[in-house]
This record gives C-alpha cells, structure tokens and sequence, in this order.
C-alpha cells in the first residue's frame, strides 16, 4: 500500500512580480514501511515536496493522497486534523519549545488530540522518550541538553501522536557527524520496529547511505528513483528524464 500518492504535483512560490517554479510535474508514490532519502543540493526543492507531503503547503496544481485520502481540497483545519493524526516532524533546528522540559515537548502535539485521554499522554511520553533513551531527562529543559538529545526529544515528540509517516527535514545537518549518525540509526531501529514510514532530505553523502529508497531532486525535478535491499551496497537506480532538454535550435526530428 503507499501511503503517499503524488499525480503531477507542480509547486509555484510568488515573489512580488516573479513566479518561482519550485517543483514540476512530480508524479510519485511511497510505499509504506520505507526508509527514505529525498535527496538534492541546497535549492532543489526538497523542503517543498515535504511540506507538500506533510500537508502544510498545498500544491500549486496536482494531486497529493495521504493514505490513499485526496487531501489537495481539504480546508487548513481539516489538513491541521490530519497532521495531527498521521504525520510526525523532524526539523534541522530541532524546533523543541525551550519553556517546556523534554516530556511537556513530546506531550504538546498529543494536546491537539482530545481523543487520547490525560493518563494514555502521560504513558506514551515515557514510553517514547524511552524508546529515544532519554528516560531520565523528562524533566530537563532543551538547553540542558545536547544536540543529539535535543533531536531525540524531537523524535519522541514525532512518534507521540503514532503517525504513518515521519517526515525529517535535514535532520542531521545541525549535528556533528558521530551523533548525526546516531540518530539515523535510531531513527532506522524504529523504522524497523514500528513500521513507521520515514521520509527524510538531506544534500550528504553518507546520510543517503542509511536509506532503503532515494528520490533525487534537482531544480524542481525528480530525476532518480533509487531502490536497495537491506545489507545491499549498491543501489538500483533507475534515472528519470522529465527535466527540459537545454534548448536546441537545429532541425531534427
Ligand atoms: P531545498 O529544501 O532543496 O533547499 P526549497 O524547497 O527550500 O529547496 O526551495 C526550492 C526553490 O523554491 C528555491 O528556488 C527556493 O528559493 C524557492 N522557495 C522556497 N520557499 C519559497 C518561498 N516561501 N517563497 C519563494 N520562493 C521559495
Ligand atoms: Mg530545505
């Protein structure tokens, strides 16, 4: 089953007079389970197509299904509805509230849920700030802790709500390298272990590496599917032309 379906997604951003074209015609459709890296240079429209996948913006044209829901219609309070209920966030700057401490962080998307009862919050904090092995630090302010535990709390905080999707924007671009490669690792075992869907970008090498599918981006476009198997070294590319030839003025045919 995918749990995200995109049919020809175009992205237009209006600055003053001039239309930037942030993303073209992506048609695209993410099964569920995956571990995933959209990849591309700083510009290439990675950051869109997640807010587009994370229903915070609203493509310019096409169609996005989330679970197989048609959400490109829906009203902001009926997509603030869905992201509460489906879709879990990672940002690069962590974007933990500095006022609340680690548990108040991971509990405060769950008091957008009047479905989950005071006693179910309460157990899921200490249950997913386990999971992230931060058990201890419930009651620590973000800026008592580091880099790595603040992306911790943060994926605590993602997992609390039981989304589908879990959606990372450079996740690890605030880190140094050795905790950057903790949290994919982390992020991975619960990947594994949850069947959570993980859907992250990022412009580095080596994040790709810990991926099981890529997209690439460049300039608005796809222009790589990539597929591997667990353990596999090597990914299965397959390379997609739907960027604009460079303009040719010969006769050819
Ligand atoms: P990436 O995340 O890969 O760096 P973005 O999705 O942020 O790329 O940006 C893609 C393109 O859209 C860039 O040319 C960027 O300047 C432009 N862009 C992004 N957000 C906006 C915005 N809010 N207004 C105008 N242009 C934007
Ligand atoms: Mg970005």
């Amino acid at each position: 089953m995918s749990v995200v379906r995109i049919e020809h997604v175009y992205k237009d951003y209006q600055l003053g007079e001039q239309t930037v074209q942030a993303l073209h015609d992506i048609t695209w459709s993410i099964d569920a389970g995956v571990f995933l890296a959209i990849s591309g240079p700083s510009g290439s429209g990675k950051t869109t197509l997640l807010n587009l996948i994370g229903c915070i913006d609203k493509p310019t044209r096409g169609r996005i299904f989330i679970n197989e829901q048609d959400v490109s219609e829906k009203t902001p309070n009926e997509l603030a509805d869905i992201r509460a209920r489906s879709i879990g966030f990672i940002f690069q700057t962590f974007n933990l509230l500095p006022v609340l401490s680690a548990a108040e962080n991971v509990e405060y998307p769950l008091l957008r849920r009047p479905d989950i009862s005071a006693q179910e919050r309460k157990n899921r904090v200490a249950y997913f700030l386990d999971i992230v092995g931060l058990g201890k630090f419930a009651n620590h302010r973000p800026n008592q802790l580091s880099g790595g535990q603040r992306q911790r709390v943060a994926i605590a905080r993602a997992l609390a709500i039981k989304p589908s999707i879990i959606l990372a924007d450079e996740p690890t671009a605030n880190l140094d390298k050795a905790t950057g490669r903790e949290i994919l690792r982390l992020m991975k075992q619960i990947n594994r272990h949850l069947k959570t869907t993980f859907i992250f970008s990022t412009h580095d090498q080596k994040v790709i590496d810990h991926a099981d599918r890529l997209v690439q981006v460049e300039d608005g476009y796809i222009t790589a599917f990539g597929v591997r198997s667990q353990g596999d070294k090597t990914w299965n590319i397959a390379r997609v032309r739907n960027a604009p030839e460079p303009e040719d003025e010969s006769d050819s045919d």
